[in-house]
C-alpha cells in the first residue's frame, strides 16, 4: 500500500497480477497465515492470454507479483521460468514483484534469470519486516546494510518497498518502532500491508472479518504517518483504472480484487469476484456484475466527500461481503 504514484506515473489503465504459485517457505514470519504448500496455480497459458488481452485494450502491464512466500528461500521457485507461457507473461510486465525477508540476502541468480528472460525487466522487491525482531538492533543494522547494498548494486533495476503482515493487534511500542524503521530504512516512508489471512481456507469468515478490522486499524495508523498535511487523503486508483487479478489453484481460478482505501487490494474467495475466462470481455463482465452490487452501504455515504473513492475502488463490495460498515468508523 501507499505506493508512490509519482514513481509509476498516472494510475490510469495499469494492471497488476498476483500469481500464487510459490511453496515451501521456511521463514515462519509472525503474522503469516499463507498456506505454504497449497499454492498451485499453473495455468500460465490463461494468465498469458489475459495479459495479452489487457495490453490490446491499452492497459499497461505494471507489476506481476510472484507470491506468496519468500522468493529467495526456495530455488525451486525459479523453475517457473522453464514454462514458456510463464516466461512470456513475465516479460510483458515492467516489474516482477517478489517478497523476501532478506534473511538469506538478495539472490543475484534470480536477477540473472529475470534479465535473461527480458533485459528490460525490473524487480519490485517487497522486504517483509520481521515483527518478532523489530527491537533487535543487529537485525536492524543487517537489514539496512543489505538494502543499501541492493540499491548500490542494482540502482533503478530493483525498487524496494517495506511490508508487514496485518491482522494482528500491534502494540503501541511495535507501531512506534515500525514508524522509526520506516524513517531509517525506506526512502519514501511507505509500507505495504499483507493480508495473508484472506488466503487461508482454514480461517472462517468471522475470524477473517475480525482480522480485517485489525488490518483497517493498522491502515489508519500507518496512513497518519505517511500522509502530509497538504495532500488529499485518497488517490484516484480505481478497480477499472488499475485492476488487480489474483491467480490461485487448485482448481485454477482468476479473481478480480476490490480495494479498501487507502489502497489495499482485498482477495475475497467468492464466485462474484471470479473472472471466468482469461479475456478482457470476461474481466469487464465481472467488473460490471460487481458494479451492480457496489452500492453505498449507509445513509451517510450519499453525502460523504469520499463517496466517489469508495465506489471507484469497489469498497462497498468488500463492506457488504465482510459486513464492515464504513472503514472510517473502524478505530
Ligand atoms: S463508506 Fe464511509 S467513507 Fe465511504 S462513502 Fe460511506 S461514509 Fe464515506
Amino acid at each position: 500500500m501507499f505506493k508512490s504514484y509519482e514513481r509509476y506515473g498516472d494510475p490510469y489503465k495499469l494492471v497488476e497480477f498476483r500469481i500464487l504459485s510459490l511453496n515451501d517457505c521456511s521463514m515462519d514470519c509472525k503474522g503469516c497465515f499463507y498456506e505454504r504448500n497449497k499454492n498451485n496455480f499453473n495455468d500460465f497459458s490463461s494468465a498469458l492470454n489475459l495479459a495479452k488481452e489487457l495490453k490490446n485494450n491499452d492497459y499497461e502491464l505494471e507489476t506481476c507479483y510472484l507470491l506468496p512466500t519468500d522468493m529467495f528461500d526456495n530455488k525451486d521457485n525459479y523453475n517457473l521460468f522453464n514454462n514458456s507461457d510463464f516466461a512470456e507473461m513475465i516479460s510483458m510486465f515492467e516489474y516482477t514483484g517478489v517478497a523476501s525477508t532478506l534473511e538469506n540476502n538478495f539472490d543475484e541468480e534470480f536477477y540473472k534469470i529475470l534479465k535473461n528472460n527480458n533485459k528490460d525487466s525490473k524487480i519490485e522487491l517487497q522486504v517483509n519486516l520481521l515483527i518478532a525482531k523489530l527491537f533487535d538492533i543487529n537485525y536492524q543494522i543487517i537489514l539496512k546494510t543489505r538494502i543499501q547494498k541492493i540499491k548500490e548494486k542494482y540502482g533503478d533495476d530493483v525498487i524496494i518497498n517495506l511490508a508487514i503482515n496485518t491482522g494482528l493487534n500491534l502494540t503501541e511500542k511495535e507501531k512506534d518502532k515500525l514508524k522509526q524503521l520506516l524513517e531509517f530504512l525506506s526512502d519514501d516512508k511507505i509500507i505495504e500491508l499483507n493480508f495473508t489471512f484472506l488466503y487461508n481456507s482454514n480461517i472462517n469468515e468471522e475470524k477473517k472479518r475480525s482480522m480485517m478490522i485489525e488490518s483497517v486499524k493498522t491502515i489508519h495508523d500507518m496512513m497518519k504517518h505517511y500522509k502530509k498535511d497538504d495532500e488529499k487523503f485518497y488517490n484516484d486508483r480505481t478497480l477499472l483504472r488499475k485492476p488487480a487479478f489474483t491467480f490461485v489453484g487448485e482448481p485454477n481460478r482468476i479473481y478480480l480484487t476490490p480495494i479498501v482505501p487507502f489502497d489495499e487490494y482485498v482477495f475475497l474467495d467468492d464466485q462474484k469476484f471470479i473472472v471466468k475466462q482469461p479475456s478482457y470481455s470476461s474481466f469487464f463482465e465481472t467488473y460490471l456484475n460487481l458494479d451492480n452490487i457496489n452500492s453505498p452501504i449507509l445513509e451517510k455515504c450519499n453525502d460523504c466527500d469520499n463517496l466517489t473513492y469508495c465506489m471507484g475502488k469497489g469498497y462497498f463490495t468488500i463492506a457488504n461481503q465482510m459486513n464492515l460498515g464504513c472503514y472510517l468508523d473502524i478505530k
